[in-house]
């Protein structure tokens, strides 16, 4: 009997536990829906790097992927429909708008006698199945983190014996909003796909794995994996690379063992903690006042632009723009400036970081800002303020980083592009003057910190 694989986060062929599970019910229909609130919402940017992974998943699916467009509940029903499938096979989506949308789907599919069947999820161990011996979740990364390891992960699904794929018509309408998302992408995107998000991870297992350890905290060197974006869309699954990594040691495979469980961590909180979404996890710092972005408004663009005169922040904020993502460190900083600078409440950010990275997912983005803040989990503790100058100097310490993203400093030679302010050509090429004193903001944020711990 014909099943129906429905496509989400997990745009692949390969190493794909769902996919084994609908072959074994016979001919399999690949689908992708496109749900038209959550497209309009991901902005240019995000359509054009999904609309590229669609399309990339339809080719690794020899041209059968069945694309439509509409409210989910109502595609998939009428997919089922039409190729007479009494099994929509799906991997597991745990995010709080995945969830509620499954549920619609699945009651709507009941009422025409039809199963959504999850195997597998977008992570290597299923959010909520690491556990105290208590039974209560984790609250904070590093016994997460043990127990995760302890509890090891699946080894890669293996390709179905005999793949017999079905199709659905796809609606010519959502073939052509892909096409048409994917040529007006403001930016220059990496390669889509399975493919390329294989031979990334290839290239920076042979590369760059060994070395992570000292190398990942430095934006100039640029040798972190970039392999966020693939995850995202499910291009590839942290499975099969911690499978490749196998026996393999080291500090460097180590440390990016811990990263993968820093993004399998944020998603158990997310699954435990939904409304942790957007609102803060930890109440600790109920009341903290904030600015009103209304009123400040010119210095959150100027942020946002990357035109706050602090070099390493706009670099940052460039190379969001520019390429749709950012490095660790420079997250970190970026969001610590809106935060703790301009004080502004991180929903801010986290929105404007939602709408830019190609990688933008709302467990790691979201638990990232609030990690920031000082709201989340093993939050960074209140009174730590990122200095935008010092941390510039530290991990871009020839200041390559700097002048990579922002062409008015790139006269400014070594370590001196990061302070403009004491070469008496610094502001010769356009680059903007200082929004602001960091050191009375950083007295002004730990006041305002200070006044909200005394009311707990
Ligand atoms: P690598 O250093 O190669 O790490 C390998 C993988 O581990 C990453 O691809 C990612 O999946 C995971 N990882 C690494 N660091 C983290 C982390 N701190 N938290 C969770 N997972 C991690 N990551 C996203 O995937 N999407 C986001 O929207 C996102 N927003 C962030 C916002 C802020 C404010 C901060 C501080 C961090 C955010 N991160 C986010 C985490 C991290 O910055 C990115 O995962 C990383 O920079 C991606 O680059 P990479 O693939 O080269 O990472």
């Amino acid at each position: 009997m014909t099943a129906v694989l429905w496509l989400r986060r997990d745009l692949r062929r390969g190493d794909q536990p769902a996919l084994h599970e609908a072959a074994a019910d016979g001919p399999v229909v690949p689908l992708f829906v496109i749900d038209p609130q959550l497209w309009q919402q991901a902005g240019p940017v995000r359509q054009a790097w999904l609309a590229a992974n669609v399309l990339a998943a339809d080719h690794a699916y020899d041209g059968h992927l069945c694309v439509r467009m509409g409210r989910p509940e109502a595609v998939v029903a009428q997919v089922a429909a039409q190729s007479d499938a009494r099994r929509i096979h799906v991997s597991r989506e745990t995010t709080p708008t995945g969830v509620r949308r499954d549920a619609r789907v699945r009651s709507r599919l009941a009422e025409q006698d039809v199963a959504l069947i999850e195997t597998g999820t977008p992570y290597a161990v299923g959010p909520g199945l690491i556990r105290t011996k208590a039974g209560e979740p984790y609250q904070v990364f590093t016994p997460f983190s043990r127990a995760w390891r302890e509890h090891g992960w699946p080894a890669p699904a293996p390709a179905p014996h005999r793949l017999n794929l079905g199709s659905a018509e796809s609606d010519s309408d959502a073939h052509g909003l892909l096409q048409q998302a994917r040529k007006a992408c403001p930016i220059l995107l990496p390669v889509a796909g399975e493919e390329a998000a294989q031979t990334r991870w290839r290239q920076f297992a042979d590369t760059h794995l060994d070395s992570y350890a000292t190398g990942r905290d430095r934006p100039d060197l640029d040798v972190t994996s970039h392999l966020s974006a693939d995850l995202k869309t499910g291009a590839i699954h942290p499975r099969t690379m911690l499978a490749d990594i196998g026996a393999r040691r080291g500090d460097g495979v180590q440390r990016f063992i811990t990263e993968l469980a820093w993004r399998e961590f944020y998603a158990d909180v997310l699954w435990h903690h939904p409304r942790s979404a957007w609102h803060d996890l930890r109440p600790a710092l109920g009341g903290l006042s904030y600015d009103d972005p209304n009123e400040s408004a010119v210095d959150v663009e100027a942020w946002k632009h990357g035109r706050t005169g602090f070099p390493f922040v706009d670099a940052g904020m460039r190379q969001l723009a520019e390429t749709g993502w950012m490095h660790n460190r420079v997250r970190m900083v970026t969001a610590s400036f809106l935060t703790k600078d301009l004080h502004q409440w991180w929903p801010i950010g986290a929105r404007h970081f939602l709408a830019h990275l190609i990688d933008g997912d709302i467990a790691s983005n979201n638990h990232g800002w609030q990690w920031v803040a000082g709201t989340g989990t093993d939050a960074s503790p209140y009174f730590r303020v990122f200095n935008p100058v010092t941390q510039g100097k530290r991990v871009d310490p020839d200041g390559r980083y700097v002048r990579r993203w922002v062409p008015e400093l790139r006269h400014l030679p070594g370590a001196a592009a990061h302070e403009p302010w004491h070469d008496p050509a610094g502001y010769d090429h356009g680059y903007p003057q200082r929004i602001l004193d960091h050191r009375e903001e950083r007295q002004e944020s730990l006041a305002r910190y200070e006044a909200a711990r005394r009311l707990h």
